[in-house]
């Protein structure tokens, strides 16, 4: 089917959750002509699970209604969040922070979610198995032309980078300056596995992990974390560990940062030494017995600060703008953000001039909220690995510090937010503001 003059021809790199939330949000907009490619195989992602406060799980009531039910339909559990202290003079004390009440968020596999997200997307739209291998701005301002790797080309009108942290795109909007593209290591590692109720339960116990009263929970260690919690209806489990080595491991700055950190299962036992709360040795013992010759981390990087998210019709989302410490769960919270402000914003356009001015309203919001939980959460990553200078574990000043560190997430108001971004659209573009 031809498409009409006004089309506008967004094309998304990157099928990851930023993607597919954005892609939802576009969907909305019948002017604009959308394509999501991944180059996995499948829109598969099997990182650990994700968290989404209720003012998250309204974001994505606003993106489309239809995603709070996907929620449900992957299997989220609605859980009440519990720290504690595992180790240290203050062992086995709680720490509350606020906003953090009784069943306050879901959380859900990834994978499931991903699967619903894209359940009803028009199978035309979204392209599987195709790498990106160039981006090429096109003269006369006739767009961008994106090659792909069986060297077949397409133009558009947008591109948008969601490839993730490795993603070749943050390199198309902030040149060749490798200190601003390539993500740095931060010193800390994370390894998540996902297993059977049953299984957990026989190494961790049954109290611990109750499917009548789900919990998440987060023990602060000597330099380590466990957080677990209940996935699938209850039916799994998701453990992750963390770490945080006293180097990050990059000697010179230039090299490139490691992506995995290997342990034999006496150095990794070792790590968690000064943790002899039972239901952590008990996770320890469900990990070694699933990595019993070596256990591999994955090395956490982070991003310096951009200077910029868009070029002139390029824009970065999720990951690819910003790779931060996943200690608030803020990369998901903001990716969510992101989709709902960009597609409100591209779903205004009534012509293709008006592009820049949508990019930089998204990039002036956008970016100072990304900086500012990129900095609280490696304040929070220090935290929770028992390891803030001056803190340590002493559960009162964990607690005192711990206590606000969530609220700019927790109490984001997006509305006002959505109101500033088409306000701020429209004085680029020199027009009164008109919204809703
Ligand atoms: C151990 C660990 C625990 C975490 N826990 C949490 C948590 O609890 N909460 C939270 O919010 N976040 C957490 N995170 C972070 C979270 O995983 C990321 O923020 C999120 O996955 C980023 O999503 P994204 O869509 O931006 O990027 P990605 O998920 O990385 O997706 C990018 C996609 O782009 C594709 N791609 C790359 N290059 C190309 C190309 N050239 N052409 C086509 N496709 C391409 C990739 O295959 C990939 O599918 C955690 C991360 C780790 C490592």
């Amino acid at each position: 089917m031809p498409s009409s003059p006004l089309a506008i021809r967004i094309a998304i790199i990157g099928g990851g959750l930023a993607g597919a939330a954005l892609l939802r949000g576009l969907l909305r907009h019948p002017h604009l002509t959308v394509d999501m490619y991944e180059s996995r195989p499948t829109f598969r992602d099997e990182g650990p699970g994700l968290s989404f406060t209720s003012r998250a799980q309204g974001i994505l009531t606003a993106i489309d209604p239809e995603l709070e039910y996907c929620l449900d339909r992957a299997g989220a559990v609605s859980a009440t969040t519990e720290i504690r202290v595992a180790a240290g003079p203050h062992v086995g004390r709680e720490i509350e922070i606020n906003g953090f009440g009784e069943s306050c968020k879901k959380y859900v596999s990834r994978q499931a979610f991903l699967a619903e997200m894209l359940n009803h997307v028009p199978p035309h739209m979204m392209h599987p198995g195709t790498r990106i291998a160039s981006v090429t701005e096109l003269p006369s301002e006739q767009g961008l032309l994106l090659a792909f790797a069986d060297g077949s080309t397409k133009k558009y009108d947008i591109v948008i980078g969601a490839d993730g942290t490795h993603g070749f795109t943050r390199q198309l909007v902030l040149g060749t300056d490798e200190s601003l593209v390539k993500p740095h290591s931060t010193g800390f590692w994370g390894l998540p596995i996902r297993v059977p109720l049953q299984r957990a339960q026989q190494l961790m116990g049954t109290r611990s992990l109750d499917p009548s009263n789900p919990r998440h929970v987060c023990w602060i260690g000597d330099g380590t974390t466990i957080i677990y919690d209940l996935l699938d209806n209850g039916n799994e489990v998701q453990i992750i560990v963390f770490g945080k080595a006293d180097d990050t491991g990059e000697e010179d700055g230039l090299s490139e940062p490691s992506w995995a950190k290997l342990f034999t299962p006496d150095e990794f036992r070792e790590v968690f030494s000064s943790n002899s709360i039972p239901v952590c040795q008990g996770t320890i013992d469900l990990i070694l017995s699933v990595y019993t010759v070596q256990v591999a981390a994955l090395c956490l990087l982070e991003h310096h600060p951009a200077p910029t998210y868009v070029a002139e019709n390029i824009c970065l989302i999720g990951d690819s703008a910003h790779s931060m410490l996943p200690f608030q769960g803020a990369s998901i919270s903001l990716s969510i953000e992101e989709a709902l402000l960009l597609s409100t914003l591209l779903g205004r356009l009534s012509s293709k001039a008006a592009i820049p001015a949508a990019l930089r309203a998204f990039d002036q919001l956008c970016r100072p909220r990304a900086e500012q939980a990129t900095r609280l959460s490696a304040e929070t990553g220090l935290l929770i690995a028992g390891r803030a200078p001056g803190i340590g574990l002493n559960a009162d000043l964990l607690q005192h510090h711990l206590r606000h560190k969530f609220e700019f997430l927790l109490n984001v108001d997006i509305e006002a937010h959505r109101t500033a971004a088409v306000s701020i659209m429209d004085q680029l573009l020199g027009v009164g503001a008109a919204w809703p």
